[in-house]
Formats: C-alpha cells, structure tokens, sequence
C-alpha cells in the first residue's frame, strides 16, 4: 500500500556524535529475529562483541553497561557496530529509530519528537500539517469503519485557516468535539503517578497549569499538536476513541505550553528540548500514554 510522511520527513537525518541526547542511552533495545541470526552467523573480529553483549532471555536485547548506555556506543557518541561492521547489521529499532508507523488503509510514516533533531526540524517546519506520498509498503491495507485521516484533515484545516489565530483556531476543535481541557489537580493526579525515566523531568512537569501560556510561540505549539495528531489519531477505531486521542494532544499540547512559560524558552533548542522530554516521558511510554488516555 501506499507510503505517506509529513513534508518534513526527508530533511532529517541522525547527527550521531553531534547529538546532545544519544538514544543510546537509557533504553534497552530489542534485536529483532532476524538480526539476531545475523549477529550469530557473523565473522568478524568484532562479531563476539557484538554476541558478548547480548541477552537471549525473553525478547534478545543488548545488555546495557552499568550506566545505562548501550554496550556499543563509544566515547565520541559513534555506534561500534556501524563503525566495525557497516549500518546493514544495524537491528529493525537501531535502523529504524526515530521514525515511527501508522497503518490503516495507507501507511504513514514520520520522526519522533524524543529525538532532539527531529524536534528542530518538526519544530521549526512551516509545512507541519502537508502529508505527501513517498513511497510503497508491502503491508496488506486495514479494512477501517472510521476514518482517522480524513477527520485529521478537518483539524489540520482548522489550524491553517489563516481567518482563525492559533487560540480561536484551538478553541474551534476544542467545541467541534466538545473537549474540555479538566482540572488541572486531576491532570496533576496523573502526572504525579507516571513512571519517569528521569525524576528531573517529573519535577519540570509537574509545574503544569493550563493557564500558564508563553506569548510568542503559536507556531511552536501549533506544530508540536500537529505532529501529535498526525501521530496518534489515525489509527482510532471509531469517533469515541478519535476523541480521546484527540483529547490526549490537547493535553500534551497545554503541557508543552505550560512548559514553555515556566522555562522561559526561546530559542528553538530550548524549545524542542522541551519537546523532547515531554514526548521521551508520555509518547514513548506505552503506560504513561495510557494512563492518560484513561
Ligand atoms: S536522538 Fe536522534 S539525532 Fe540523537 S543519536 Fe538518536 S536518532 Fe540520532
């Protein structure tokens, strides 16, 4: 079936040991079936490295060092696997990361905001909400009842519609799906029962208060919502579902606002760092996502 990214999508590229937030930290990463017996057929003087360092228990995974890095990622920032052995024995997550896949009756690709680079670049993208056709996938389509694309698409013409500024054009989806943004000590409930990779983090997102709004920074939040929903809403099965995805991002979006304020950001870095954590912290958190659905 067809492949769809966001305008934005080809622009990123990994920047390795430049990066300020190696992913190889902090995560342990899966190794797929198939890499797996390729690391195993392996010769190569760094083959039993690379074997050395895995455990077979469960879902094979790289063992992490006991800072928490990846066993094979070097002083400078460089993966030891791509170095000694070339980026075809990189596993699927290694390979694949950030980008993450949708499927319904297309598929869709994009670049995850935990990733600081991808953040600059969604961050800092004017053709946020422009979806365009890249490629093939050989995946069979889903027969869908609920279409998640279209009604996207009448959120991202509400957010574009330059009659509408960003607070009319947000409070226009907020009453079309009749949302109302809670109490902030419910969301505050929630935020302090997540599960944190870092306690700095839970301390930063705590501060959250939905009044708290920085001036200046409409773009920002209006293309940090429409990376979430073109993320998370398409693959809702019907309109109920649609709803709490879509409430999830406004969520995320009041946070990533109240974040802005209390921080003080500015600069784009600052900004997309900002990003980063919220989305490292809740989106890649299948619980965390969860319990805020819930
Ligand atoms: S966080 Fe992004 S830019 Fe940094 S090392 Fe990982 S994929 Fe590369």
């Amino acid at each position: 079936m067809k492949l769809y990214a966001p305008k934005y999508y080809k622009k990123f590229h990994c920047i390795a040991d430049r990066c300020e937030h190696s992913c190889c930290i902090g995560w342990e990463i899966d190794i797929d079936r198939d890499t797996f017996e390729k690391y195993k057929a392996l010769k190569h003087e760094y083959a039993s490295s690379i074997t050395d360092s895995i455990s077979a228990e469960g879902t094979p995974h790289f063992c992490l060092t006991k800072d928490d890095r990846c066993p094979h990622l070097d002083e400078r920032g460089l993966c030891n696997i791509i170095t000694n052995v070339g980026e075809d024995y990189l596993c699927d997550i290694c390979r694949e990361h950030p980008r993450f896949y949708n499927y319904t009756s297309v598929a869709e690709v994009g670049i995850g905001m935990s990733c600081p680079e991808a953040a600059r670049i969604i961050l800092s993208s004017s053709d946020d909400a422009e979806i365009v056709e890249i490629g093939e996938v050989d995946v069979a389509p889903d027969s869908i009842d609920f279409d998640g694309r279209a009604e996207r698409s009448e959120i991202y013409a509400i957010l574009q519609n330059t009659a509408y500024d960003y607070s009319t054009a947000l409070d226009k989806i907020y009453r079309k799906y009749s949302i109302e943004a809670g109490e902030d000590n419910r969301w505050l409930e929630i935020l302090d029962s997540l599960e944190y990779l870092d306690p700095d983090h839970k301390a930063l997102l705590m501060n959250y208060s939905s009044s708290c709004r920085p001036e200046g920074a409409d773009e920002f939040l209006k293309r940090f919502l429409s990376y979430l929903l073109y993320r998370h809403c398409t693959e809702a099965f019907d309109a109920d579902d649609f709803c709490d995805r879509l409430s999830f991002c406004l969520f995320c979006e009041r946070l990533f606002a109240s974040l802005l304020c209390s921080e003080g950001a500015e600069s784009l870095r600052e900004i997309a760092t900002l990003a980063s954590i919220i989305s490292e912290e809740i989106e890649y958190s299948e619980e965390n996502t969860l319990a805020l659905l819930q």
